[in-house]
């Protein structure tokens, strides 16, 4: 048998190319009806000021609860939302989702936290800072308690424009926040133009921390340059006390990771909050 012939390989590539689409196409529809059916939910991670030790807010993170497959995670479905559009609903959903939880705790008396919805490029439209203005009144939310999760790909597109959006929705009192800082493209001579509050540094540098050397040097610049432009610098993935006093000494102002709580479903971040967190305030 011929492995090699032409015809053998091209019906192979077809055959997986077809395999590769019918897998879209399959998440596809099961996400439009997850959005229809609510088997969409948020999960909540607190993030700590390192200084105080008190819990200054949280990330929400979407989760599919699919029938059969369990609890999704976002890498699964979101990169694929955000190929054919569908991100759009699924961005709408999650910010009235937050802001929803946001209204309940505020009610309940918790105190001030702010909830971070990420929010892909394609959801980056001159319509975003109208929707999340309604959203708040809405809910008679304070702006103090929503920020918004942005990457570095969003600022790759026309940069006058994703500047006009950040500085309309800083100016409704929401706070900005650069995620995966430093993995992507943006260029250090816009970085000063950002109206941003906060530069997340990316998980990928935190895991170096104290053993690999280049990645403390980048923690260590991304903390500097964030310090010296006034913008706070929180680390994401922080799993020890080692990398914890690193990021202490370094100066970098909060942190979110495993070392303190996992994503957790709503109900099971404010037990959390209640019993542990907020005694340290
Ligand atoms: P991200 O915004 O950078 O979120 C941080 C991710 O790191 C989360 O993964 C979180 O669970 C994980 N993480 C936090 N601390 C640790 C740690 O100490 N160790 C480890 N190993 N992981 C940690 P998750 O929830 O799976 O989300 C992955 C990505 O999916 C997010 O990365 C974000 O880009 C995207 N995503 C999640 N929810 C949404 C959403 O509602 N909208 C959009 N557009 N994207 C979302
Ligand atoms: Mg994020
Ligand atoms: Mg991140
Ligand atoms: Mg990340």
């Amino acid at each position: 048998q011929d492995n090699e012939s032409p015809d053998r390989n091209v019906a192979f590539y077809c055959n997986d190319m077809n395999q590769g689409m019918q897998e879209r196409m399959r998440i596809e529809s099961g996400l439009r009806h997850a959005l229809g059916h609510g088997e969409l939910t948020l999960y909540y991670q607190p993030k700590f000021e390192i200084g105080s030790g008190h819990v200054v807010g949280a990330e929400a993170l979407v989760r599919w609860v699919h029938p059969e497959r369990g609890v999704v995670p976002p890498a699964e479905f979101i990169p694929l939302a955000e190929a054919t559009g569908l991100i759009v609903q699924v961005g709408e959903w999650v910010l009235e989702q937050a802001c929803a939880q946001a209204a309940v705790w505020n009610r309940a008396g918790l105190p001030p936290l702010r909830l971070a919805v990420n929010v892909s490029a394609r959801e980056f439209t001159p319509s975003l800072p109208g929707r999340v203005a309604d959203t708040l009144k809405r809910y008679r939310l304070d702006p103090s308690w929503l920020e918004l999760e942005i990457t570095e790909s969003t600022l790759m597109h026309d940069i006058e424009r994703v500047i006009g959006i950040m500085d309309r929705i800083n100016k409704l009192g929401v706070a900005l926040s650069l995620d995966d800082f430093g993995t992507g493209y943006s260029s250090l001579s816009y970085l000063k133009r950002f109206p941003i509050n906060t530069l997340k540094i990316d998980r990928s540098f935190t895991t170096g921390i104290p053993a690999d050397a280049s990645d403390c040097a980048i923690a260590g610049t991304i903390i500097s340059i964030g310090r010296q432009l006034r913008h706070r610098v929180i680390a994401e993935g922080v799993e020890t006390l080692e990398q914890l006093e690193f990021l202490r000494k370094s100066g970098c102002d909060e942190v979110q990771g495993y070392l303190y709580a996992k994503p957790l479903p709503a109900y099971e971040f404010e037990q959390s909050l209640r019993e542990n967190w907020l005694l340290t305030a």
